[in-house]
């Protein structure tokens, strides 16, 4: 297996064939890590690449065929296009037609949050700095964004004793 692939399954909880995420999550669903190549990622979609498939862009999304919203197991993702998505999911009840807004975008990187959390300056000028607004720069702060650094796949799973 692919070490990137191997390091994933490892800061996994593997039970009945999952591997459950135990890292960050992103809007409590979506795990997230960053990867030596380059920041943060999501867990699932890396992983479903180095398993051999092919992400086939922004109107397809990854689910889990076996409906934990945290597995990582490229066995059980699989890429649906984003109108058979919620069609899905009012056929199952699970979205109401009246959806609520979106959550804001993060626009920040983990390191960049980081370094707004660590400013001295005004929010204001540190709003300025990183282009987004002062109100965002409160919620990073007070930890309502960007909760913590994100951990890098690699870190996770050596606490999981997996040797590199
Ligand atoms: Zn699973």
């Amino acid at each position: 297996m692919n070490r990137t692939l191997e390091a994933i399954r490892a800061a996994c909880t593997e039970t009945h064939g999952c591997w459950l995420w135990r890292g960050a999550l992103i809007h409590g669903k979506s795990p997230q890590a960053t990867f030596p190549d380059g920041g943060g990622k999501l867990v699932r979609r890396v992983a479903f690449e180095l398993a051999g498939g092919r992400l086939l862009g922004s109107r397809y999304v990854l689910v889990s065929t076996c409906d934990q919203d945290t597995c990582c197991n490229p066995e059980h993702l699989q890429q649906i296009s984003k109108s058979r998505k919620l069609r899905d999911e009012y056929a199952e009840g699970t979205r109401r037609r009246r959806s609520a807004p979106p959550p804001p975008k993060r626009k920040l990187t983990a390191e960049q949050a980081q370094e707004v959390r660590d400013a001295e300056e005004p929010r204001a000028v540190v709003a300025e700095r990183y282009g987004i607004t002062a109100s965002h720069v409160n919620r990073i702060r007070r930890g309502e964004c960007w909760q913590r650094r994100l951990a890098s796949v690699f870190d996770l799973a050596a606490v999981a004793g997996v040797g590199t």
